[in-house]
């Protein structure tokens, strides 16, 4: 690693490996590497979700980021992948409550030969630099414990043994405006990028993966080795490793000035962009506007109770009182159709329960309970509570059903929190209480 000039970069050799680990039954982690773009997904979501969360996110990354592009175009692109999921996860009931982690790297060759690499990240996945021997984390994680990290409320020797270490707070698929942290690098000849799934680094500490990335110079045997070491240390998750080798592999190029410092350089704040940029604010959930709004008849719903009575009553005043009433009636009754005719997950207090009607009520038609989960907020993903605040509108019960399952599953699959009992709600189908008011 002595050669610490500025170069014409590119990704001169690229390693990955994946493994579904000793605990878990399928591989939800997904790998992309092409030519200058290279990935690591790490999809969440009971059944088939977290799979198709990841394989789509991968899919729509690296059709939607083509060209020659740099950072802009690599948020872009992580922005559509984003929709993708989304879109998805909205139109199959099963897949409802899915989403992955994402965090890649970009080649974008220079202009005066020295070419940077853009990097782009969401979720609990990791970027890592690794350049004179050190290894240093570029990307943070987007989780709970890491976050009680920065605020203070935990040292990281709590949090790498943390129960709640796996709850992601940021994911592609939850919501339809997304953040995306972004970095350009510039690295020298010689420097070594790994991105991993948290499979990895929950298993195998940041110097035993320093010392593979030092001592073993083929990055596929390298990839090989930490996934492996990974397995030995318990396994307990999908574990993914993708190494990538930085240099010049045109080394009679014009010696260009050398890099200012022996390190390659990091900047070590990240961009952050998304669909409405605001810089340095950490992400609001966003307040769902609660479907259509209903029609409301004209001006007022509600028939007016005092009528003048006219002087003399004819035929035609009769017909005209009538059709007033007429339209009023049609008008209560699409608002109430409106306001009864879906159904949101939603919170009862700390319980998860589904609710008939709209989030917040519509006109004095207030939501009530259609079935009682059994579940609360601790048995579910941190990042699905503030939609569960906001209230998660659904078509119908068995839609609500499947989204409640998925994120009780994933939850579970994570270690994040106990089994869904066997004769719970999410072991039979959905089915219709009477209502009542909360
Ligand atoms: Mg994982």
């Amino acid at each position: 690693m002595g050669h610490n000039r500025a170069v014409d970069l590119r990704v001169v050799r690229a390693g990955a490996a994946t493994d579904v680990g000793l605990v878990r039954n399928v591989n939800q982690d997904r790998i992309l590497v092409t030519d200058r773009l290279y990935a690591v997904a790490d999809g969440m979501g009971g059944h088939a979700g977290g799979e198709v969360a990841a394989r789509m996110a991968v899919d729509t990354l690296r059709s939607s980021f083509e060209g020659s592009g740099g950072e802009r175009e690599l948020v872009d692109a992580f922005l559509d992948a984003n929709h993708a999921v989304l879109e998805q996860s909205r139109s199959d009931a099963s897949l409802r409550g899915m989403g992955t982690t994402l965090t890649a790297v970009a080649v974008v060759p220079g202009e005066d030969r020295r070419g940077t690499l853009v990097l782009a990240h969401v979720g609990d996945s990791r970027g890592y630099l690794f350049s004179g021997g050190e290894l240093s984390q570029i990307t943070g994680d987007h989780s709970l414990v890491a976050e009680m990290v920065r605020s203070g409320e935990l040292n990281p020797a709590e949090a790498s043994g943390h129960p709640h270490r796996h709850i992601v707070t940021r994911a592609l698929g939850v919501d339809d405006r997304l953040e995306v942290d972004s970095w350009q690098l510039t690295p020298a000849e010689g420097d070594r990028i790994l991105l991993c799934s948290d499979g990895l680094v929950n298993e195998v500490d940041d110097e035993t993966i320093a010392s593979v990335l030092g001592s073993v110079e083929d990055p596929e045997e390298a990839a090989g080795d930490l996934v492996r070491l990974a397995r030995e240390h318990g396994g307990s998750d999908n574990i993914t490793v993708v190494v990538l080798d930085l240099g010049d592999d045109d080394h009679d190029g014009p010696g260009v000035d050398s890099a200012p410092t022996s390190l390659g350089a990091v900047d070590p704040a990240p961009t952050r962009t998304g669909d409405e940029p605001e810089p340095l604010t950490r992400a609001v959930p966003v307040v769902r506007p609660p479907g259509p709004r209903a029609q409301a008849g004209p001006s007022g719903a509600t028939p007016r109770a005092q009528v003048r009575p006219p002087r003399r009553i004819t035929f035609r005043v009769v017909l005209f009182i009538a059709a007033l009433a007429l339209v009023a009636a049609g008008g209560v009754a699409a608002i109430y159709f409106y306001a009864r005719g879906g159904y949101f997950v939603g919170l009862s207090g700390n319980r998860i329960v589904v609710y008939r009607g709209r989030p917040g009520g519509v006109l004095g038609w207030k939501p009530t309970i259609a079935s009682r989960t059994g579940y609360t907020t601790g048995q579910v993903p941190g990042y699905a509570l503030s939609s569960l605040r906001q209230g998660t509108l659904e078509p119908d019960q068995a839609s609500a059903h499947a989204y409640v399952c998925n994120l009780v599953s994933e939850a579970a699959a994570v270690g994040a929190a106990a089994a869904p009992s066997p004769i719970g709600y999410c072991a039979s189908t959905p089915t219709t209480l009477a209502g009542g008011n909360p």
